[in-house]
Parts: structure tokens; C-alpha cells; sequence
């Protein structure tokens, strides 16, 4: 059902093809629930307190060893930066961010976190030092206080309501008769696409994580919700070094640096200017798509 040949083709369904980044999402989540990985180094370190200051040193990863998936990866992400992902289906997004948490370790090369090669460090730490932004199966049968507070112990409820005002979600909460008691899965209980996605960004909000993953949602919001999820997005991702699967524009224009990767490369990488200045495959997908949702 292609129209368009060559790389522009496959760059202009971009926006599209972000689409899957959510079931990409799902696939990182089922992972975690994979046993039998590999033992952790003797004397492996701890992370405690990151800053969060990630590297990918010429990364090189496959599934199987006789291919390659991933090539060369190489870049950084300084402490509190916003790092937008894109990238057509296939291109390895989602693999990408499977190593950051290693859920797979490379072939070739490294990825360091504040200095230290993440093989040198125990595997709980690592993920324990990143809060995740996926979709609603994130929400669990359970009230709406326990999903918020989930993955985190001695959560005060100050605290959820803290989190769940600057998600703003907190009023819809108490708009439900019993407010944080409620049972998610309650029968008659009808909590929109978005509002899930607030609550999933409250939970991340709770975490306070200094690294993220955020997989953009593209579900059809009504504008007040959408705006809310931006702003609850941003509120999130302050001070923090985030990794973010793009697919809205405003995401991908402000963040400090995007990676636009295709067939397992990087294939160019800079803030939005720079990359419209170069001229290359980032400014052909931007004329081509991004400006119709400017
Ligand atoms: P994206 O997130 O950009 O859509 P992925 O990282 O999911 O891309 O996939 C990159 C490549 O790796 C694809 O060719 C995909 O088929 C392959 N791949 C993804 N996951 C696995 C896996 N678990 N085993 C083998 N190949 C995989």
C-alpha cells in the first residue's frame, strides 16, 4: 500500500508507524517478567542517586548472534536532557531502549550511567533508577491509590495527592464517590484513555526516578485532556534524563537532542535546528508530515 519509494517513503510513515510504539511499550513491560538472567558480577555496584548521565559507546547488539540488530550505537545523554527517539517500525526503538535497562547486554561497545559501564552494576539498581511511562496495562485491578503508589514503598498519601494534582487527575479522583478508594476495574466505572495516561504519569511522578522512559500515547483525546498530558509530561520529565519514543511534534521539537534511527543506525542526531539545517532525512519527514500537525 505504498505510494512513495526509497527512504522518504519509509520516513514520511513515521508518524504512523510511532503509532506501534505503545505495543513496542508493552513488549519492554513483558519482559520484565522474564526470569533467568544472567547472575550480576561479583561485588557489583549499587546505583543509589543517580544523576543520570547515559552514554552508548558503539553499541553493537543481536538477538541471535549471526545478526545484528542494532549498529554502532553512539551517544550521550547528559543529566536533564530530553532525548527524542524516532524512527519508522522495525528501526530498533525499542531495542534501544531494552539495553538502557538491559534487558539485553550488547555485543559490541558500552552504556555507561554516571561514568560506570552498566555491566558493572547489579541489575535491580539500574532498573530502579528509571521510572517508565507506558500505557494503561500498566494499571493494575487494584484501587486507584494502590496503582498510583505501586513500585515504591512507605508512599504517604500526601504524597499521591501531590502527584496526582500535578498530573492533574486529582480532581477527576475526587469527582469519584470513593475518591482514591476506588477500585480501578469497578464495574460502571469509566476511566478514558486519557485519564489512565494521567495516572500512569503520576505514578512515574511518585517513583521520581532521575532516568525516564516515556512511550508518547496516541490515542484519540479530546484537546483538554491532550493539553493536560503535555503538560503532565513536562512537569514529569523536569530535571530528568529522558528517553522518550516520540510522536508528538512539540516533543520531538523541544528536546535537546533527537535520535532519528533507521535499519539499527543512528542515521543522524541533533536538536530540531540542527537537524532542519542539515537537510537530511529529519527535515524530508518533517516537510513531508510534521508540519500537516504543527
Ligand atoms: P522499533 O521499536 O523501532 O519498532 P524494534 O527495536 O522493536 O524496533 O525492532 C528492531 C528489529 O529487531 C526488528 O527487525 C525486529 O523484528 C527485531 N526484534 C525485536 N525484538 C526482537 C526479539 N525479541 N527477537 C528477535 N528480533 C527482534
Amino acid at each position: 500500500s505504498r505510494r512513495f519509494s526509497g527512504p522518504i517513503n519509509e520516513l514520511a510513515n513515521i508518524i504512523s508507524e510511532l503509532q506501534s510504539a505503545f505495543a513496542a511499550a508493552e513488549r519492554v513491560f513483558l519482559l520484565m517478567d522474564e526470569p533467568a538472567e544472567a547472575a550480576d558480577i561479583p561485588g557489583a555496584h549499587v546505583y543509589t542517586d543517580v544523576k543520570g548521565n547515559v552514554s552508548m559507546n558503539e553499541v553493537s547488539f543481536g538477538y541471535t548472534p549471526d545478526k545484528m540488530t542494532i549498529h554502532d550505537l553512539d551517544f550521550e545523554a547528559p543529566e536533564g536532557n530530553v532525548i527524542a527517539i524516532v524512527g519508522p517500525t522495525g528501526a530498533g526503538k525499542t531495542t534501544l531502549v531494552n539495553l538502557l535497562m538491559r534487558f539485553y547486554d550488547p555485543n559490541d561497545g558500552d552504556i555507561e550511567l554516571d561514568g560506570l559501564d552498566t555491566t558493572r552494576a547489579t541489575r535491580e539498581s539500574l532498573r530502579l533508577s528509571y521510572a517508565m511511562v507506558l500505557q494503561d496495562t500498566w494499571l493494575f485491578s487494584g484501587t486507584i491509590y494502590d496503582n498510583l503508589a505501586y513500585g515504591k514503598e512507605n508512599v504517604s498519601m500526601t504524597e499521591v495527592e501531590e502527584a496526582a494534582k500535578a498530573a492533574q487527575i486529582h480532581n477527576f479522583i475526587m469527582s469519584l464517590p470513593k475518591g482514591y478508594e476506588t477500585v480501578i476495574d469497578e464495574e460502571g466505572l469509566n476511566i478514558s484513555q486519557g485519564q489512565k495516561q494521567l495516572l500512569t504519569i503520576a505514578r512515574a511522578m511518585i517513583l521520581d526516578a532521575n532516568l525516564l522512559i516515556l512511550d508518547e500515547a496516541t490515542s484519540n483525546v479530546d484537546t483538554q485532556t491532550e493539553m493536560k498530558i503535555q503538560e503532565a509530561m513536562k512537569r514529569l520529565m523536569k530535571d530528568k534524563t529522558s528517553f522518550v519514543i516520540a510522536h508528538r511534534l512539540s516533543t520531538i521539537r523541544n528536546a535537546d537532542s533527537i535520535l532519528v534511527v533507521n535499519d539499527g543506525r543512528i542515521v543522524e542526531q541533533g536538536n530540531h535546528d540542527e537537524l532542519m539545517e542539515e537537510g537530511g532525512m529529519y527535515s524530508e519527514l518533517y516537510y513531508s508530515q510534521f508540519e500537516n500537525y504543527a
